[in-house]
């Protein structure tokens, strides 16, 4: 009987071991922590956004790293298909805003016992253990070796074994490491969907505060456009996070080298002349009043001491002082309230790794190394990387079944 070892038991790996022996393989899954899924559990704030509910196409469209190579991988194992895998085996599901798919019971812990029980009822054997080589011999795989020094032996070996995001749950780049001893080429590691550092340490101030329906735009050096978002951002103590940063971090790098800049649009709603009628009507409403007092119709309470001392207009003037400069002024600063971007978060605050194992190494149509024959590679260990709302996960379960459907 053909022998599968699938390294790492996280969401690609579940689902490429129960594959592979639902293909009649005899397969054994080593996972180094005591317990599968670990960082599965963590996933959408512990409600798991297991895929997106849309084409494949769609879901490549929101791959910034490498999408298309996955075209095979999605034909063969659709978003339409994992949401009929998880009905069919019993979990009740839900579409949400955006159509991203979650258990209807809000639990990821539910996702994993499905992906447990497939991998019972197909008789996978799990061992907690620590995969430390994988033998080779003759660009030909033939097993692995444990951290106790164990041999095992086999035919296939699925490398599933993540990337370096969240370490503490496992997933701490080991997996890439033992693609590259093998002679893979590696795309250097960064994190990705990651908060963003900035040079203005006025962010601190407004920590807690959660801006919504804001526009960003974050230009190159050069003044390019590189990404432009509309939606949710948070300020940190030492830069900004939130949905629509977390996705700029995906378009941007080096940051510490590259000089990128970002402009916040407080009020991507109002043309500019609404803007600066709006600004005045208030400006009348409290014309009396100095310019510190005046601003609070407009903005967020935490924001007003920032937007004062940024456009320079002395806070003590009354309002039926302030000049049509000043104003001005103002106004271009609610549109482009600007930040300097000048670095990532760690790993460790990453939801996703960028680079991995090249994908020029990897055959599209079957995850097979080009290297090495019988040697798989499946999620995020591959130099592949999506948005936000459930893309992430469908890659780790498309390239997953992929992987264990051409185990022979
Ligand atoms: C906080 C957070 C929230 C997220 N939420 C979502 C979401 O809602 N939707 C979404 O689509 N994506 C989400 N993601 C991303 C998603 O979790 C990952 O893309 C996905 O888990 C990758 O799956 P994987 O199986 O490739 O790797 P992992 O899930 O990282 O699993 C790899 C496993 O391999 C094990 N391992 C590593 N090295 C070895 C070794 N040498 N020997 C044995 N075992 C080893 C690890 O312990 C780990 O269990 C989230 C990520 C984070 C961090």
């Amino acid at each position: 009987m053909n022998k599968v070892i699938v390294i790492g038991g996280g969401p690609a790996g579940l689902l490429a071991a129960g594959h592979a022996a639902e293909q009649g393989n005899q397969v054994t899954l080593i996972e180094k922590n005591l317990n599968p899924g670990k960082k599965l559990l963590i996933t959408g704030k512990g409600r798991c956004n297991i895929t997106n509910y849309s084409s494949g196409k769609d879901h490549i469209d929101h791959i910034p790293d490498n999408g298309k190579f996955l075209y095979s991988a999605y034909a063969r194992f659709s978003p339409y298909d994992l949401y009929g895998f998880f009905s069919e085996y019993g979990l009740k599901l839900k579409v949400e805003r955006g159509d991203r798919v979650f258990p209807a019971s809000d639990r990821s812990l539910d996702v994993l016992k499905i992906l447990l029980k497939y991998l019972k009822d197909n008789n996978v054997n799990v061992r907690q253990n620590t995969v430390q080589k994988i033998i080779n011999n003759n660009n030909s795989v033939q097993g692995v070796k444990l951290a106790d020094g164990t041999f095992l032996k086999a035919n296939n070996v699925i490398l599933a074994a993540g990337g370096s995001s969240y370490p503490s749950t496992g997933s701490d780049g080991s997996g890439i490491k033992l693609a590259e001893e093998l002679g893979h080429r590696i795309v250097q590691i960064r994190p990705g969907l990651v908060p963003l550092k900035t040079a203005e340490r006025w962010v601190k101030d407004l920590v807690g505060l959660r801006l919504r329906n804001v526009e960003i735009s974050v230009y190159n050096s050069e003044e390019e456009i590189v990404y432009h978002d509309f939606g949710e951002m948070d300020f940190l103590p030492d830069g900004v996070g939130g949905p629509i940063i977390l996705s700029a971090s995906m378009y941007l790098e080096n940051l510490a080298e590259n000089s990128y800049y970002l402009e916040i649009n407080l009020k991507p709603a109002l043309s500019d002349e609404q803007l600066d009628n709006r600004i005045l009507r208030d400006f009348k409403k409290y014309s009396r009043k100095n310019f510190s007092n005046v601003l609070g119709d407009l903005l967020p309470i935490k924001l007003i001491p920032i937007i004062i001392n940024l456009s320079g207009i002395d806070p003590k003037k009354t309002v039926n002082q302030i000049t049509a400069t000043e104003r001005s002024y103002l106004l271009k600063l609610l549109r482009k309230l600007p930040l300097t971007l000048i670095g990532a978060g760690p790993f460790e605050q990453a939801i996703v790794t960028r680079g991995g194992v090249a994908i020029e190494e990897i055959e599209p149509a079957t995850m097979e190394s080009k290297l090495i024959n019988g040697l798989f590679f499946a999620g995020e260990v591959i130099d592949v990387a999506a948005l936000t709302g459930g893309y992430n996960l469908q890659i780790a379960f498309s390239t997953g079944f992929l992987a264990g459907d051409n185990c022979t």
